[in-house]
């Protein structure tokens, strides 16, 4: 069948199967090479192989709760929603979450996912105890930071390239209420953004919306939403009552792909005003509930069809701290002058981070969609070498159409974890297109 990410580019025919069991995994595995998918929100082609793509869907169950650590035992096809659904009543929230609640445990640990609050918690890959993997030869190996720590350390961040996870321990974080209090700062141009980002690293959370089609004094000019667990004493007499009961909401569908044509110029420069303006007049403190602040997306299901049948790709990278007021300025700059601005360009700022292949280092992170079209294909181009240029590096799980080169050049780590591969066996038995195009 023909299968795809999140952003629908690339399209690839591949073969899938839902194994049902353990017995069933090793069964698929022997097969050939095959790699393991969650919900598929990664954009590109990181959760595809043409050979044999195993979802992991039936794999869904919570094992085991401790209620003194909040450490929650669960099967790697879990969806975080369901977690925050059972949990969150009872006053615990994942430690580190990304953008979207419909993704699986596996995806996360294979993305090692980042949420608002890097700067201060790091990445998911922090709360994680134990993961349970199937390697090549079938067996499931227990791996944690002190037993196979280096097939540990290697999966979390590995992009499902080291085996089939299985289940996983992971810590929950006690918090007071469903709430956050939310403060909004305006920032003029990019340099102001950066600096109240950095007067702001004591806030829990913390990202800003870029309006990525201004240009001169204005380029880079931003909201920035901080935000804070609400207290009790924070939340009106009406919600102190229940602190961790959540509005009902009516979601919105996407029935059908819009015409690409909608998406232009002018539509994206027209949507950034408003949104900016918007936001601006409501400034200051707002009490938003938890979906709202953390998932403003989900409310829109299917809301990738927005970009059309041709689909869209995400552009995400990483600029190193002394270098980020150059990078981002040149990047925005380059963005601005192509005149085919995203609707969603979104900064936030990763805190220290020692990895043997995850994403996050020190500095900022750049995030914005483009539709696929020559035009935006080759923008990105233009982006990768600047990036470089400021020895940046990319987000595999939103990549998809890097060329090889590309990312070797970004990433001196890559070799030595295709050696690990080699040495393990492992490239024969698990291997994704996203794997195959970039050499890993
Ligand atoms: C709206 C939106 C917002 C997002 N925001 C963020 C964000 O803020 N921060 C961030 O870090 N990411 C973000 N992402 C990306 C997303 O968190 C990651 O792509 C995540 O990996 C997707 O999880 P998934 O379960 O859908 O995995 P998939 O997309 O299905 O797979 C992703 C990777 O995980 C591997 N994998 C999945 N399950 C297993 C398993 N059981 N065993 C081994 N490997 C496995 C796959 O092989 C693949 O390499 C966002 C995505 C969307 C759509």
């Amino acid at each position: 069948m023909k299968l795809a990410g999140w952003g629908r580019y690339p399209v690839i025919e591949a073969n899938i199967s839902a194994p049902r069991s353990v017995d069933d995994i090793i069964r698929q595995i022997t097969k050939g090479t095959s790699i393991a998918r969650g919900n598929g929100r990664s954009y590109g082609d990181s959760s595809v192989s043409s050979s044999n793509t195993l979802h992991m869907k039936h794999f869904n169950r919570m094992l085991a709760f401790n209620e003194t650590s909040g450490q929650l035992v669960a099967e790697a096809g879990l969806l975080l929603a369901d977690i925050i659904d059972v949990f969150l009543p009872e006053g615990w929230f994942p430690s580190v979450t990304p953008g979207t609640k419909f993704v699986t445990i596996g995806g996360m640990i294979a993305a090692d996912v980042h949420g608002k609050n890097h700067h201060k918690d790091q990445s998911f890959g922090q709360y994680i105890d134990w993961i349970d993997i199937i390697k090549t030869e079938g067996k499931i190996e227990r791996c944690s930071k002190t037993k196979n720590p280096e097939l540990f350390h290697r999966t979390i961040g590995g992009m499902g390239l080291t085996g089939i996870i299985i289940r996983a321990a992971i810590r929950l974080k006690r918090v007071p209420s469903a709430w956050i209090k939310q403060r909004t700062l305006t920032a003029e141009n990019i340099e102001q953004t950066i600096d109240l980002f950095e007067q702001s690293l004591d806030s829990t959370y913390s990202v800003a919306w870029i309006d990525c089609l201004q240009k001169g004094k204005k380029l880079g000019r931003s909201l920035i939403m901080l935000g804070e667990h609400a207290q009790l004493e924070d939340l009106p007499d009406t919600l102190a009552k229940s602190p961790y009961a959540s509005p009902v909401k009516q979601n919105i569908t996407i029935p059908f792909f819009l015409p690409a044509c909608l998406l232009n110029g002018l539509t994206v420069k027209t949507f950034n005003k408003f949104y900016y303006w918007n936001s601006k007049r409501k400034d200051q403190y707002q009490l938003v509930d938890w979906d709202r602040y953390f998932y403003p997306l989900d409310a829109i299901l299917g809301w990738n069809k927005i970009y059309g049948r041709r689909g869209f790709v995400q552009f995400q990278c990483v600029i190193p701290l002394d270098k980020a007021k150059d990078g981002l300025s040149e990047l925005l700059q380059t963005i601005s002058v192509a005149n085919v601005g995203s609707f969603l360009s979104v900064l936030k700022r990763f805190g220290e981070q020692e990895s043997l292949f995850s994403f996050p280092m020190k500095g900022y992170t750049l995030a914005l969609d483009f539709p696929v079209n020559p035009k935006t294909l080759n923008l990105m181009q233009q982006l990768d070498l600047i990036t470089l240029k400021h020895a940046g590096r990319f987000y595999l799980a939103k990549d998809s159409r890097m060329s090889r080169d590309t990312f070797l050049s970004s990433d001196p780590r890559a070799k030595t974890y295709k050696s690990f591969r080699v040495d393990g066996g492992l490239n024969y038995s698990f291997s994704s297109a996203q794997s195959e195009r970039l050499g890993l």
